[in-house]
């Protein structure tokens, strides 16, 4: 099968939960939990900004990364509250997830912000990992697919060459309400955005480039949705926050 060809990884996002004190607590539980995981898929952590040191720190010597969940397009000067690329990379964060939808939805932001924060982050050399991702409105209307097409050019757009990038597909309508897409329509999703990205780059680009879906995956559905062929991994909420569980999810996707 093409997985061969592509990282698979399991992606934790805390949201805004956890404080910094909690953070050595769960790599405690969790690394034990996963032991032997290293070289099968990739484990990152997303914290919020307070806790990445301390989940660089946790986490060091274990393989599992650590990721931000937000960054600024900018690279430095008068924003305040906002965090840059290159603060990031300093502290030895490696990935951001870049244009969540709940980022979408309650903090404005666009597919144009998206494809430049998507900049910032590659110019920074951390691993943007780009949510796209229909509401239930969309669905069904039955615009998912062109909807999709969109986002994800948007986020590529300017890019002669494709970058070190990961998508994440999140359904709107299946983060954090315990609605999962059927593995099926997952897959189909995924399938359809390796077009998209063969289309505008190459197969091979296409090919190598890590999909995943985030959607309420837990210890329970994930083996089914991590077992599709274009599903190369999860980008996960809730079920990230207990170590048992994403520990779970965890040894799911390295079957
Ligand atoms: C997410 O926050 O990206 C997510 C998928 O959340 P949940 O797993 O809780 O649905």
């Amino acid at each position: 099968m093409d997985k061969q060809y592509r990282k698979a990884i399991i992606a934790g996002n805390w949201k805004m939960n956890k404080v910094a004190s909690d953070v050595k607590i769960f790599a405690d539980e969790l690394v034990p939990l996963i032991k032997g995981f290293e070289g099968c898929c990739e484990v990152v952590v997303c914290t919020p900004f307070t806790s990445l040191t301390q989940s660089l720190c946790a986490f060091s010597g274990t393989g599992v990364c650590t990721g931000a969940q937000n960054m600024s397009q900018h690279s430095s000067g008068a924003y305040t509250g906002e965090i840059s690329g290159t603060q990031l990379k300093d502290l030895g964060v490696e990935y951001v997830i870049i244009g969540h939808s709940e980022r979408r939805e309650y903090y404005g932001e666009t597919d144009n912000s998206v494809n430049l924060k998507t900049k910032a982050a590659l110019d920074n050399a951390l691993v943007p990992i780009v949510c796209v991702g229909e509401t239930l409105e969309q669905r069904e209307t039955g615009i998912t697919y062109d909807l999709i097409s969109m986002q994800v050019k948007a986020a590529l757009h300017g890019f002669e060459n494709l970058p070190n990038l990961v998508i994440a597909y999140e359904p709107v309508w299946a983060i954090g309400t315990g609605k999962t897409a059927t593995p099926e329509d997952a897959q189909s999703v995924c399938k359809f955005i390796r077009e998209v990205v063969a289309g505008l780059y190459c197969n091979e680009c296409a090919r190598a480039t890590s999909i995943l879906y985030g959607g309420s995956m837990n210890d329970k559905n994930a083996a089914e949705l991590l077992s599709q062929p274009d599903i190369d991994g999860g980008l996960i909420g809730g079920a990230s926050l207990k170590p048992d569980s994403f520990a779970i999810i965890i040894n799911a996707a390295n079957g």
